[in-house]
């Protein structure tokens, strides 16, 4: 990848870095009302709601937000673009959709797959007990 590309991703992460730490002050639970300040149940109910809301959002954000750092820091160490699997160079396309990819495409098939066969209960099921009792006894 040249060094444009690598510095607009820098940038990029850099921003988003910037909002989420923003976000995060935003949906910090201490802004939350407190439920004793509100009697009506509906209220109570919606709050409860939004506090949910909120927090499933926090979430996802400091998981996005691990991403990113992962990201930031495999492009101080030269490494970002380089699939985690095979180590061939991220579709420049793919990064662009999805900056924080690790793997290139046919590698993330792959662990589609896998995945698609894992969730897919019996007929795979002694087969991955076998693997765990091989894995077990090494
Ligand atoms: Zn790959």
């Amino acid at each position: 990848m040249n060094s444009e590309a690598l510095s607009q991703f820098k940038k990029l992460f850099e921003d988003q870095r910037q909002k989420i730490a923003f976000s995060q002050r935003l949906m910090n639970p201490e802004f939350i009302l407190s439920s004793d300040e509100l009697s009506d149940e509906s209220d109570l109910a919606a709050v409860e709601l939004e506090t949910s809301m909120r927090l499933r959002m926090r979430n996802r954000e400091a998981l996005y937000s691990k991403k990113v750092e992962a990201a930031l820091q495999r492009l101080n160490d030269g490494t970002f673009g380089a699939c985690e699997e095979c180590e061939d160079d991220i579709e420049l396309k793919r990064l662009e959709a999805r900056p924080t990819a690790t793997l290139c495409v046919s590698c993330k098939e792959s662990s589609e797959r896998s995945e698609h066969l894992h969730a897919d209960g019996h007929r795979h099921k002694s087969e991955g007990q076998l693997m765990n009792l091989r894995i077990a006894s090494f």
